[in-house]
């Protein structure tokens, strides 16, 4: 074979190898700049867990959608997760033009990176005045990292001598196949998605999930350590009112309004598990093992978020835990007196 029929070979066998790794690399790439970007461009995800939390929160209240609190309260992770993904996927559609734009340009990019690669396994190799050979093992050993791209050309490239040649030939046979991929995409719909290896929802679950998800056995209120399986206690701030959680009152049907950190505080009892044996607050954590490794600590920390809440939804809260706010469960006056507006601004005040 002459050294021009081997260099057309070369080239349609790089461009159509290349072809599906610059892609994969750019979706990669482009899941990864987007959560950057959305972690800058959305509120609820600019910040840590407890700030997405609060955003959260404020959602719910907006909503007022009893399920989803149900979700939250009792299954947190799943909420947040699916918290996450209506973000990102209302993001994709309010902003069309610039996930394209980004998606394009690390198109571009990678073509760039292409393109240098070529031009630096010429100079290389001229300069060792050596063959297509060798020039094919110092292309590829570029792109490794880059894009991935290893193997075998299958064709002795010894022919090839004039490597200005295979330089111009392919760099146009490249920018021809590039400018066509490119062409390809005309809008977001143009762009898959789940082809990342890991999509845009999948990288900010893994920033802001990976974290402990302990709830307080008494009020479900989620610990707020960053870290999953971290040393020392679970805590939180804020604690809520227990019959959030279906706690109620021995030999009762009475939902309990008292909230961990005040109960703590006070020389009652209560019955973990709905069972014989009985504990005094004050000494909560002789309860077993989940009450154990939590530092619920006395004080008067109440979020009036979560009284408005209880206000709100007590019908719900009564149907769904087959038990009423009565006698002892009685809603105090004082809960009643918070708006909606005041519940928000509880959040922003002290979460
Ligand atoms: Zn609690
Ligand atoms: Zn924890």
């Amino acid at each position: 074979m002459s050294g021009a029929t081997t260099t057309t070979i070369l080239s349609e066998f790089i461009c159509s190898k290349l072809e599906p790794s610059i892609l994969q690399a750019v979706y990669n790439k482009t899941a990864n700049d987007l959560a950057t970007q959305m972690r800058s461009d959305i509120k609820a995800l600019r910040e840590n867990r407890p700030n997405l939390e609060k955003h959260i929160l404020r959602s719910l209240a907006e909503k007022e959608d009893f399920e989803q609190y149900i979700e939250y309260i009792h299954n947190p992770r799943r909420h947040f997760k699916f918290f996450i993904k209506n973000e990102v996927k209302s993001y994709f559609t309010k902003q069309n033009k610039l996930i394209l734009n980004i998606f394009k340009g690390n198109l571009k990019q990678k073509e760039q990176i292409v393109c240098n690669a070529v031009k630096a396994a010429t100079v290389a190799v001229k300069s060792k005045s050596g063959d297509g050979n060798m020039w094919f093992r110092c292309f590829t050993k570029t792109l490794t990292d880059e894009l991935k791209f290893t193997g075998d050309s299958c064709v002795d490239l010894s022919e090839i001598k004039d490597l200005d040649f295979l330089e111009n030939f392919l760099s146009d046979s490249l920018k021809e196949k590039m400018t066509k991929l490119q062409d390809g995409f005309k809008s977001t719909d143009d762009i898959k998605m789940e082809k990342c290896r890991k999509t845009p929802d999948e990288h900010l679950i893994e920033h802001f999930c990976q974290c402990c998800w302990v709830q307080c056995p008494f009020c479900k209120a989620i610990c707020t350590n960053t870290m999953e399986g971290h040393p020392g206690d679970h805590s939180v701030s804020f604690h809520r009112n227990t019959g959030l959680n279906g706690w109620h009152y021995r030999k009762t049907t009475n939902l309990s309004i008292s909230i961990c950190t005040t109960a703590v505080a006070s020389d009652r009892s209560f019955h973990p598990n709905s069972s014989d044996n009985k504990v005094p607050w004050k000494e909560y954590r002789k309860a077993g093992r989940k009450y154990a490794n939590w530092s619920i600590t006395p004080d008067h920390s109440e979020l009036p978020y979560w009284k408005w809440f209880v206000c709100r939804f007590q019908k719900d809260l009564e149907t769904y835990y087959n038990k009423t706010f009565q006698g002892m469960g009685e809603i105090p006056h004082e809960w009643r007196q918070y708006t909606k507006k005041e519940a928000l601004e509880s959040l922003d005040k002290y979460m």
